[in-house]
């Protein structure tokens, strides 16, 4: 079966294909860069990294967008209350934010945008709004008039028909379920940054930034735009009306949102205090992989509860995968192949792509992984894993890894390299064989002081990291 997504827009799984069979203009929603993210908006861009992965294990080429929003209400509340532009007080934040992404593995989006940079745009943008009656001037500020948008709601499944009309909102920060018209710009307030433009001076709302860098550089109909689920109502009903109203064409053909990542309950967010950055569980001693794979496991349409038996879980499981990849590249198995073996890794990969392709459900493709290692450790244990079933048994750990990416370690800081181990390793089994048995002790300890284990088999010396 073909990859099918599911789609907010149409609430309907629907097979995917980019309009142009090839090429998948991607729009994803980055952060607001006011404060450290925590790892519930990690969550929104771990399903946005394996999507990515996915689609191009499909097959095709991207071309993904994110902005980082860095003009906003509360941005410019900080920067004041800490006396800096707010250029000053984001880059940190920014950076920070591009550091987790590293961290967590993410591939890099083909472009990274701001919206301080595309202001210009936006301008244009609302000015065409105006030309075609969509928009009204109220105390200088230029509001979005959402009555004259027939379809305002298709995209949230709301019925706006009641709504207030001429109820205005010009802050960044809304109530849900509640639609008004929406400012596009504001006029400039004294202590306030602005721009001087076209339309007049003054600084953009939120949601004109997402319509105008989108359409820049992907053009005015999307193949895909994502977000974390409270970002449907109304940042991208707001996006679709104003795109829309001035193409007269789709915005996005798919609309993918994430749920969220919760704690006892509740949404992990920045203004509940109930979050935890990346660095804190850093600090805690977790590594990013074991963050990235208790992020992954959760099919994304589905919240994701977090605890701390959850993360110790998620560190049991990579470490049973180590193991078992460190299990298929030395130890050593009877000559030949048997046929079912060879049989049962053709079934996991096809359990696991088309758990994948079923609007990417990784519980399912974990799964399919997860069965085979018990399926095959069981064969290796009586003997009926072969040389030659080795070499797919891995390929088949490659595929897995290339989208969650877990197994390689992450170095920490003046730790040893794969090859600084292996020479170590060589030395002690010279030191052995030549019965310097102080200088082989000597070794392992050296070795285990910097967390890798030794261990002595028939097939030779395995090592692994604690
Ligand atoms: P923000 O920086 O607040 O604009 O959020 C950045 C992204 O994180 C958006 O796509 C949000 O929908 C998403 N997000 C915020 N809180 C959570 C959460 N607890 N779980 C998952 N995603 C979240
Ligand atoms: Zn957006």
């Amino acid at each position: 079966m073909a990859l099918r997504f599911y789609n907010t827009l149409t609430q309907q799984v629907q097979e995917f294909v980019p309009a142009d069979g090839k090429t998948v203009r991607m729009y994803t929603c980055g952060p607001t860069v006011y404060n450290f993210v925590h790892i519930g908006n990690l969550r929104t861009f771990t399903f946005q990294d394996l999507l990515r992965r996915w689609l191009r294990a499909s097959g095709f080429a991207l071309n993904h967008v994110m902005n980082i929003t860095d003009v906003e209400d509360k941005i410019i509340r900080s920067a004041t209350a800490a006396g800096q532009t707010i250029q000053e007080y984001t880059k940190p934040y920014e950076e920070a934010f591009l550091e987790d992404c590293a961290t967590l593995r993410f591939e890099k989006p083909e472009r990274i945008v701001r919206a301080t940079e595309h202001i210009p745009e936006m301008a244009d943008l609302i000015q065409k709004l105006s030309d075609k009656g969509m928009t009204y001037t109220s105390d200088g500020s230029v509001y979005y008039r959402i009555s004259q948008f027939k379809e305002y709601g298709k995209l949230s499944h709301n019925d706006f028909a009641g709504m207030r009309a001429g109820a205005r909102v010009d802050v960044d920060e809304y109530d849900k379920d509640d639609a008004r018209d929406f400012v596009l710009w504001k006029m400039k307030k004294e202590g306030e940054p602005s721009w001087q433009t076209a339309i007049g001076d003054g600084r953009p709302g939120w949601h004109i930034e997402c319509s105008a860098m989108a359409m820049k550089y992907l053009g005015d109909t999307l193949d895909i735009h994502a977000g974390g689920v409270d970002l449907v109502f109304p940042h991208h009903e707001n996006e679709i009306a104003q795109s829309e109203a001035v193409t007269g064409k789709p915005f996005s053909r798919f609309w993918l949102h994430s749920e969220h990542l919760i704690v006892e309950g509740q949404k992990m967010s920045k203004s509940l205090g109930n979050f935890y950055t990346l660095r804190d569980l850093m600090a805690l001693g977790y590594q990013p992989e074991i963050i990235r794979y208790l992020l992954t496991q959760v099919p994304y349409r589905n919240k994701l509860n977090f605890t701390m038996d959850g993360l110790k879980a998620a560190a049991t499981a990579i470490d049973r995968l180590r193991n078992y990849k460190l299990r298929l590249e030395t130890d050593k198995y009877p000559v030949g192949a048997n046929g079912e073996i060879e049989k049962r890794i053709v079934q996991a990969k096809l359990d696991f792509i088309g758990s994948m392709d079923d609007d990417l459900n990784t519980a399912g493709a974990l799964a399919a992984v997860f069965e085979l290692i018990r399926d095959t450790n069981t064969a290796m244990d009586v003997g009926q894993f072969f040389e030659d079933n080795r070499a797919s048994a891995l390929a088949f750990l490659k595929t897995f890894d290339s989208v969650f990416d877990v197994l390689e370690v992450t170095a920490v800081e003046g730790s040893l390299s794969d090859a600084d181990i292996d020479t170590l390793v060589a030395e002690r089994t010279a030191a052995k064989k030549a019965k310097d048995f102080a200088g082989a002790d000597r070794l392992r300890n050296e070795l285990l002081e910097k967390g890798i284990v030794l261990e002595d088999t028939k097939e030779g010396v395995r090592w692994k990291r604690k």
